[in-house]
């Protein structure tokens, strides 16, 4: 069976209070929902060490929420995809809205980074998804078509192996308001209906989590879904109960979808 991809997208939040008191509670409480979910964690690059030095005897994953687009050199601020190898990252989110957003990141640069990613063999969780406007204007699919083909005539038609894709609707995504998870479903289809497509239909398997105001309350409609095959958590992965929770909720769904097969 497929594990669940749960992943924790903290930007710029937490401390080192904090994130200790997290993580001790986490290493004490998540080994028996392992089974089926693939966890990963993903803290602000400041913390990167500090989280893999807690996390890597138990099976919980690091990721980073960006990467610099340069290896090394006079490029101050930066981090480079070697940096983050080195100290033990092996996902990292690319394309998030709010780096397309606040940091003017086009769809050229975010395949660029997917590259520089995949060359390293580390795993790109690439985020696409439209805006509220756009969704009014019936537009969703054709952004969601930009998004990938940027990456396809960057890499080619293998582009998707080996990579996570995150649907995240901009005007759901820390407002509290979470898309349908009906509507998500049929999106993650036209989705990976699109990629095999693209891809010559010689991907094995495309993964596609969603992620967009989810917490412990709406967990379980969206991990029914056949489609939705693990969640990008914000600020619901900033309170070690409810992340914990919604952990335990894939768990149990896993287990039942194994039941009934
Ligand atoms: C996100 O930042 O990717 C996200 C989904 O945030 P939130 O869960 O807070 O909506």
């Amino acid at each position: 069976m497929q594990k669940k991809f749960i992943v924790a997208n903290w930007k710029l939040n937490g401390d080192i209070k904090n994130i200790t008191i997290f993580l001790k509670n986490l290493k004490l409480n998540i080994s028996l929902y392992l089974k089926y979910n693939t966890v990963i964690i993903t803290p602000p690059t400041i913390y990167l060490e500090r989280v893999y030095q807690n996390i890597k005897n138990i099976n919980i994953f690091l990721g980073s929420q960006d990467v610099g687009i340069n290896k090394k050199g006079a490029f101050t601020g930066e981090t480079s995809i070697l940096m983050l190898q080195d100290v033990g990252v092996q996902y990292v989110i690319v394309g998030h809205s709010e780096r397309r957003l606040f940091h003017h990141e086009s769809n050229k640069l975010i395949a660029k980074k997917f590259g520089l990613i995949k060359s390293l063999n580390l795993i790109p969780i690439l985020c696409i998804g439209e805006s509220e406007s756009e969704k009014r204007q019936n537009q969703t699919k054709e952004i969601i078509k930009n998004q990938l083909n940027s990456i396809f005539e960057y890499l080619g038609k293998k582009a998707f192996l080996n990579t996570i894709i995150a649907y995240e609707p901009i005007w759901a995504i820390g407002t509290g308001l979470s898309a349908d998870p009906i509507y998500v479903e049929s999106i993650h289809k036209f989705i990976k209906d699109y990629v095999n497509k693209q891809s010559a239909n010689n991907l094995e398997k495309i993964i596609v989590q969603y992620g967009g105001s989810v917490n412990s309350k709406n967990a379980k409609s969206f991990l029914k879904q056949p489609n939705i095959d693990g969640l990008l958590i914000g600020s619901a992965s900033l309170i070690y109960e409810e992340f914990l929770k919604i952990i335990k909720i894939s768990h149990e769904i896993s287990c039942e979808q194994i039941n009934y097969s």
